[in-house]
């Protein structure tokens, strides 16, 4: 991958539109099993490795 980071921190921010996220750390030492997220609010922080959800938009896939 040639993704650039100007700093590697344990606070990456990933804008999803959808309530229900999942997350594995991805590779490297913040992989972690894979779980299921779901985003209460505006955003929800994976527990295991700190990555912050964003929800953009209204969560489409939810009824009001
Ligand atoms: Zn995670």
């Amino acid at each position: 991958m040639s993704v650039q980071t100007d700093s590697i921190n344990h606070s990456e921010i990933i804008h999803v539109t959808t309530r229900s996220v999942s997350c594995d750390g991805g590779v490297g030492p913040l992989g972690h099993p894979k779980v299921y997220l779901r985003i209460p609010g505006e955003q929800v922080a994976c527990p295991y490795c700190s990555r912050i959800f964003i929800l953009d938009g209204e969560g489409a896939d939810e009824s009001h």
